[in-house]
């Protein structure tokens, strides 16, 4: 070991650089966000061989002076904070003075700029940490800045760079994030001379989601909208078909700002819960504005992480928002015809669908929905209505004010003016086949239900609606059965005592990490107490956080209705399926299995007659 000496100033550059600046991506999120500081309405990017050989960012914002260019590339230098209260109130996207120093210092700058209200503009280069003098610069109003061979004094940064194709995906992710969340704003983006994205100011978000993600999401989107107190939550999530193998496509912005958050990314993947298989991702583009004061940003260089006040608040605020709207989507999928049928339409129009809409047009059609031909009628020439179809419009309409086991009389569908409902029992046309699916006839079209999954679905939608008024059926057993635990698992369980108490699992401390379990719900009395609590304590660890009583509850719940349904390939009467499909259009939330299993596919009978060429 040496003496201790200071760094010279090169090398402290070089260090700050280091956790800024990784990649061409880096340097075009600090400039793009200066530009969208200096209160610019068009942003112009260029960029060569993906950022590595040149970035060249142009703005038409308030400019730079000409006496402060030089500080511009001072560290720790800005014109966004004044004093250190400013820091709990942020409203800008930069604050920390570091990124045009950390990037002079690894790449060779020019940096021109002309604020509108001077006679003239000036220009300045730093090359490495050099700062040239500064000169006359005659441009236009804005600021102008360019970023040669980044990494050249750094050679092993330089080796850590990828292909061309890979920088250039960051960067355009970043381009992405700040063009979204600037939706009034112009954006273009060239690449070795080449458009890639050229995104009008007046382009809306839906427009933006469209040009950079397809049509494949932007035509299946749900838009959110929601407060509590000074927050409000704005944006689109799309429909569980989207459902990606990853969470990369899902946007948060706080403040106009692109984060990752862990509590909130959890929140909007509790809100698809039953929705989504494990292991999938939703689709989402949400936007979340606040008081700079409640959000510190100050906790990472790169500022893709910050800290809330009242995340639990927003949690909440997000899952809630996110499950109404969820709920009030209809989530049948329809099975894809094996040809070119648009998917897309039968999801609906991807704007907000109020939940009491009209109904839709093509339901006033003659071969319309709740007005089903007699059959082997000639569709040309329709049927008369029966007397069952000549329902009233409005008595089809959704009633969500009538909640299953309040007494209140059901119209037939809860869900979703477009849902498939049923014709009034007794004249229900369904057959089962392979002893596991049941094919029926409804108004929207064929519909194909996976009996297990349904009745498990609707088990469990039983079970919640239980439990709210009591404790479940408990099997109480004569000798408490000890159950050996970690210590962590014994805590966990011992904590969630109470909840778990509603289930009907009691159990208590036998010390030692041993738990007892002295009751457990009568509905798994096939299984042994053990493995009851095993699989209880398996998901109370398997969390990075404990999971809210309602989470608990859910899950707990939906094993029990797995357990308790009926299985694929056991045999139904006609009565069992009459019964099962009723349930179907009377229980909320029937579209898919506690587990994210899609219950029931529709082929709608419009796409019946595209492939058979009837239309
Ligand atoms: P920060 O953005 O955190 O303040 P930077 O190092 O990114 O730090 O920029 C330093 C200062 O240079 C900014 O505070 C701002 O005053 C000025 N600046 C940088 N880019 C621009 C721009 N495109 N237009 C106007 N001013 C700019
Ligand atoms: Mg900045």
């Amino acid at each position: 070991m040496g003496r201790i000496h200071q760094l010279p100033s090169s090398v402290i550059t070089k260090i700050a650089a280091g956790e800024v600046i990784e990649r061409p991506a880096s340097v075009v999120k600090e400039l793009l966000e200066n530009a969208v500081d200096a209160g610019s309405t068009r942003i112009d990017v260029e960029v060569e061989q993906g950022g590595v050989e040149m970035i060249r960012v142009v703005d038409n914002g308030c400019g730079i002076a000409a006496e402060d260019l030089a500080l511009a590339f001072a560290s720790h230098a800005t014109s966004k904070l004044a004093g250190a209260d400013d820091l709990f109130r942020i409203g800008s996207l930069g604050f920390r003075g570091e990124a045009l120093a950390s990037i002079g210092g690894v790449a060779q700058v020019a940096l021109q700029s002309w604020p509108a209200d001077q006679a003239s503009g000036a220009e300045i280069s730093c090359h490495g940490g050099q700062l040239s003098e500064a000169r006359a610069w005659n441009g236009s109003p804005g600021t102008r800045i360019e970023v040669r061979h980044l990494f050249f004094n750094t050679p092993v940064r330089r080796k850590f760079l990828r292909t061309i194709g890979t920088e250039l995906g960051h960067l355009s992710e970043v381009f992405t994030r700040l063009a979204l969340s600037y939706p009034d704003l112009h954006w273009t983006l060239r690449h070795n001379g080449k458009p890639i994205y050229e995104v009008p100011a007046s382009a809306s978000l839906l427009d933006r989601i469209r040009m950079f993600f397809g049509k494949e999401i932007s035509e299946r989107l749900y838009e959110v909208k929601a407060d509590a107190g000074s927050v409000r939550l704005s944006g689109y999530i799309a429909d569980p078909a989207c459902e990606r193998g990853n969470a990369k496509l899902q946007y948060l912005f706080v403040n106009g700002r692109w984060i990752r958050d862990r509590s909130l990314g959890h929140a909007l993947q509790e809100a698809y819960r039953g929705l989504l298989m494990a292991g999938r991702y939703p689709v989402a583009f949400l936007f979340l504005d606040l008081p700079p004061d409640q959000v510190d940003v100050n906790v990472h260089p790169t500022k893709v992480e910050v800290r809330f006040r009242d995340g639990n608040a927003l949690h909440h605020l997000v899952f809630t928002a996110l499950r109404e709207r969820l709920r009030a989507a209809n989530l049948t999928p329809r099975l894809q015809a094996p040809s070119t049928i648009s998917v897309s339409y039968a999801y609906g129009p991807p704007n907000d669908r109020p939940l009491l809409a009209d109904p839709p047009p093509w339901s006033l059609t003659a071969d319309a929905p709740g007005l089903p031909s007699l059959p082997f009628s000639n569709s040309a020439a329709p049927a008369p209505p029966r007397p069952f179809a000549a329902l009233p419009p409005e008595t089809r309409q959704p009633n969500h004010t009538s909640v299953l086991g309040n007494g209140v009389e059901h119209t037939p569908s809860l869900a979703h003016p477009d849902s498939p409902s049923l014709p009034p029992p007794g004249s229900l046309k369904a057959i089962q086949l392979y002893d596991t699916y049941l094919v029926l006839e409804t108004n929207a079209g064929m519909l194909v239900i996976d009996q297990h999954a349904l009745h498990e679905r609707i088990l469990f939608e039983g079970l919640k609606e239980r439990i709210r008024s009591g404790p479940l059926e408990t099997q109480k057993l004569l000798i408490p059965e000890p159950v050996d635990l970690s210590d962590e698992e014994a805590a966990r369980t011992l904590e969630f005592r109470e909840a778990l108490a509603e289930l009907g699992l009691e159990v208590s401390d036998f010390g030692g990490g041993t738990v007892l379990v002295s009751s457990y719900p009568a509905l798994l009395s096939r299984r042994t107490p053990q493995s009851v609590l095993r699989a209880v304590v398996d998901h109370l660890v398997n969390q990075d956080r404990p999971p809210s009583r309602e989470v608990l509850l859910n899950n707990l719940l939906s094993l029990m209705a797995c357990h308790a349904a009926v299985r694929a390939g056991d045999p139904l009467t006609a009565e069992e399926i009459a019964a099962l499909v009723v349930q179907r259009d009377l229980a909320d939330d029937t579209h898919h299995c506690p587990h994210g299993r899609p219950t029931a596919l529709l082929f709608s009978k419009q796409d019946l007659e595209k492939q058979f060429r009837r239309v």
